[in-house]
């Protein structure tokens, strides 16, 4: 079993407690490795040396300049060590190799394209209406960022977080999911070898009610940048709403993924499929809503059963697997919930609908690919995110009423189009509130795009350019080279 601390202040330590929590390898059901029960102590050393290394450190006289090399060394490093950090990933949440290596491998381009932004944030000259004042605004970093990130993709979200803050020269304390911390443990170290200053990055793990809230509630965190449940965000937003604290959450979906009658059938059978299959629906963009239009729906269903029964559930190392495990044992039995729930609102069980029978596989966590027909949009299965893969379809007569099914969600977070129709995609894309479209293709996600969730799918945006303002705070400077005293120094200027 292989053990990884906490990393504060540029090196590896022990939480202070002596106390672990046991990683578990949700394909063979066994532990596999020990990360630190993290507690307030420990998040309260981590911020500490967060906080001198942004006031007081290297790292606060560090030009921007300098700060983009850092990062363009870092992405080398997670270049090369690429396979390592996926593999230690697919540990950690049984996602597929191929999904994790593809995350990792991407994961530059975070670095260098925010690397390259470091010194290209600008004040402005304003020219002010006061006689012999020069005024000016520069951006300074908001502070120390606490980053709380989920289990499904952790270094996909160290990318979208830090990336954009350590650019705009923030300090970061990272607490990933108990469920999935060694990747971002491991990771750690590689920002050491990059060169950043001590206290710059830190990693904090442990339960979400322990070293979470600390880390949430510690007064020199200035941001705070969540990804996660939109139940946990809501009790993030309240606490850091005490303390004034700037917040970027980036929560759950329920995303529409609508099929109109004129698309290309095989492209958006393909998009479906990734909707819902890839990731076993672990993934906060799943299309877990197919809204298909009654005059090809009972053929499209046909061909997607048989594409959903032609998976191949198995290891997720092996380039064979199409669909890995349920991460956790209580996401788990929430599908299992879910499923049955859909059965009890009277939903039509097209595929799976069961666990895998057990002892098939090891770990005894996987589900079968699952679709249920005749949903309706009121129905908890049309409602509520499952995170799972389980596809509830909704059939629709016509783009009205296509749009009102989509928009008919607490939720915002992405959607799917597929027309060959281009009046019909713009008008569409449009209409829905959601944060990302995609017309003609599903789960693509970049860089350079800015990413987030409207409605209950969160607050602010990650990636792309306009997202760095988010670490950022505005000063105004106005400097008067007037020789004259003003008359009344009672009256505003
Ligand atoms: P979660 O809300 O249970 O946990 C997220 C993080 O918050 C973890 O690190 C957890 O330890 C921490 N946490 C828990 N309670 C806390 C508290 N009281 N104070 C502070 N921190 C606390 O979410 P999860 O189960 O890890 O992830 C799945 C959820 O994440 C799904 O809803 C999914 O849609 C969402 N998600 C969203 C995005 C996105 O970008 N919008 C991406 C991936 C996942």
């Amino acid at each position: 079993m292989e053990t990884f601390d906490n990393f504060i202040g540029g090196r590896y330590v022990e939480a202070e407690s002596r106390e672990w929590i046991e990683s578990i390898d949700p394909y063979r059901g066994e532990i596999w490795a020990r990360i630190p029960r993290g507690r307030e102590v420990d998040v309260d050393k981590a911020v500490q040396a967060a906080h001198a290394a942004m006031y007081d450190g290297p790292w606060a006289k560090m030009t921007a300049t300098e700060r983009g090399k850092l990062l363009f060394r870092l992405a080398d490093l997670v270049e090369r060590d690429a396979e390592r950090l996926a593999r230690l990933e697919v540990r950690d949440n049984g996602k597929l190799y191929a999904e994790m290596l593809g995350q990792v491998q991407y994961h530059p381009n975070w670095l260098r394209y925010f690397g390259g932004l470091a010194d290209k944030i600008e004040g402005r000259v304003i020219p002010i209406d006061k006689p012999n004042h020069f005024a000016f605004t520069r951006k300074e970093p908001v502070g120390v960022v606490a980053a709380l990130t989920a289990w499904n993709s952790p270094l996909l979200f160290i990318a979208w977080k830090c990336a954009a803050a350590l650019a705009a020269g923030c300090s970061i304390v990272v607490k990933p999911s108990e469920f999935a911390s060694v990747s971002t443990l491991a990771y750690a170290d590689l920002t050491r070898e990059a060169g950043f200053p001590d206290g710059v990055f830190n990693v904090v793990a442990g339960y979400g009610q322990e070293a979470g809230s600390a880390l949430v509630n510690h007064p020199l965190v200035s941001k705070i940048t969540f990804t996660g449940s939109d139940a946990t965000g809501v009790r993030v937003y309240e606490q850091a709403a005490r303390q004034l604290k700037r917040v970027t959450l980036e929560l759950g979906g329920k995303s529409p993924n609508i099929v109109f009658d004129d698309c290309n059938v095989d492209a958006a059978l393909a998009g479906a499929v990734s909707g819902i299959f890839a990731a076993t629906g672990q993934t906060c963009i799943a299309g877990s809503r197919l809204l298909v239009q009654n005059s090809i729906k009972e053929k499209f269903i046909e061909r997607l059963v048989e594409l959903g029964r032609a998976a191949k559930k198995g290891d997720p190392m092996s380039p064979d697997t199409n669909i890995g495990p349920i991460t956790t044992p209580p996401q788990f039995q929430k599908v299992l919930d879910y499923i049955n729930i859909a059965k009890q609102e009277g939903a039509r069980c097209v595929l799976g609908g069961v666990p895998v029978a057990e002892g098939t596989l090891p770990g005894n966590q996987f589900v079968e690919p699952t679709i249920f027909a005749d949903v309706t949009p009121g129905m908890r299965i049309a409602q509520e995110e499952v995170f799972g893969p389980v596809l509830s379809i909704i059939g629709f007569a016509d783009e009205e009423e296509a749009v009102r099914i989509a928009n008919d969600t607490i939720y915002g977070l992405a959607a799917g189009v597929w027309t060959s129709d281009i009046g019909r995609a713009f008008r569409v894309s449009s209409a829905i509130r959601a944060g990302t479209i995609w017309v003609n293709t599903y789960r693509a996600v970049s860089y350079m795009m800015p990413f987030g969730g409207m409605k209950h799918s969160g607050i602010g945006r990650e990636s792309g350019v306009e997202s760095i303002e988010s670490y950022l705070e505005t000063k105004s400077t106005l400097i008067s080279y007037d020789s004259a005293v003003p008359d009344n120094p009672f009256t505003m200027r």
